[in-house]
């Protein structure tokens, strides 16, 4: 491609630059706007776990938690795995993927906040999709009628975006997160070249589309890029609630043929 052109297509679409969207509110201010909530509607996920694509990892087959290790230490994952579904073992710590994963990925995941519920805010059916090796978190959250700070409802890129909308079922029901990551690229001297966007379907919703992250995402902070490898394991939170999993599988995306 000519130069004058790159330049004119660049131009055209500012958004090929992937700056992060400025964030106008402090991290978890509760005055931000609450995401207006919509009803998802029953198609997804669909009432029996469906069958993953031919070329997915399946990371949970229903029967045993084999993909998955302890993020601490490294030993196996100590979750409950019963009838189909495995569930967060409070205090027993993250579990990674034994596997890496990356540069850019679609994952899979269906999760069940505890019913009847229990506890307020945060302290709610709280767990979490990271990315990156636990750098980047797509938010796992029973907001369903009930209040947090909209940058760490269910569907955020933790402490800096809301979901779009507030796709949120109610607890005790199956809930579906189809995740397109992109992870950050880095050049050899560790300078960010590319950031790290999600996009994110809530029960079938668009709740984030091709968000740009600010950095690693955590409590309290937006704190800056730090270089990391492009291909790392995904992790699941224990936020010391029992929140439900079924159905996991994740694919690479690769270069179009
Ligand atoms: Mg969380």
């Amino acid at each position: 491609m000519k130069a004058a052109a790159a330049i004119l297509i660049l131009a055209a679409f500012p958004a090929l630059a992937q700056e992060p969207e400025p964030i106008k509110y402090p991290v978890h201010d509760k005055t931000r706007p609450q995401p207006t909530v919509v009803d998802p509607g029953t198609g997804v996920p669909p009432a029996l776990p469906g069958q993953p694509p031919s070329d997915a990892v399946v990371l949970f087959d229903g029967k045993s938690l084999s993909a998955w290790k302890a993020q601490k230490g490294g030993g196996a994952a100590g979750w409950k795995v019963d009838n189909g579904y495995f569930e967060v073992a409070p205090k027993s710590g993250a579990i990674e993927t034994a596997q890496s994963f990356g540069p850019d990925v679609q994952l899979h995941i269906e999760w069940m906040a505890p019913s009847p519920a229990k506890g307020v805010d945060q302290d709610r059916g709280n767990s979490g999709v990271f990315f990156g090796g636990g750098r980047y978190e797509i938010q796992v959250l029973d907001n369903y009628q009930s209040q947090t700070y909209p940058d760490g409802q269910a569907g955020s890129l933790y402490g800096q975006y809301p979901p779009l909308v507030n796709a949120c079922r109610q607890p005790g029901e199956w809930q579906a997160y189809d995740i397109v990551f992109e992870t950050a690229r880095f050049d050899a001297a560790g300078k960010l070249v590319k950031p790290a966007r999600a996009t994110v379907f809530h029960n079938g919703v668009v709740v984030q589309h091709a968000t740009v992250f600010t950095g690693p995402t955590t409590h309290k902070a937006r704190p800056p890029y730090a270089a990391h490898p492009e291909k790392l394991p995904l992790q699941l939170q224990d936020h010391d609630h029992p929140v439900r999993y079924r159905n996991v599988w994740v694919r690479e995306l690769k270069p179009r043929v």
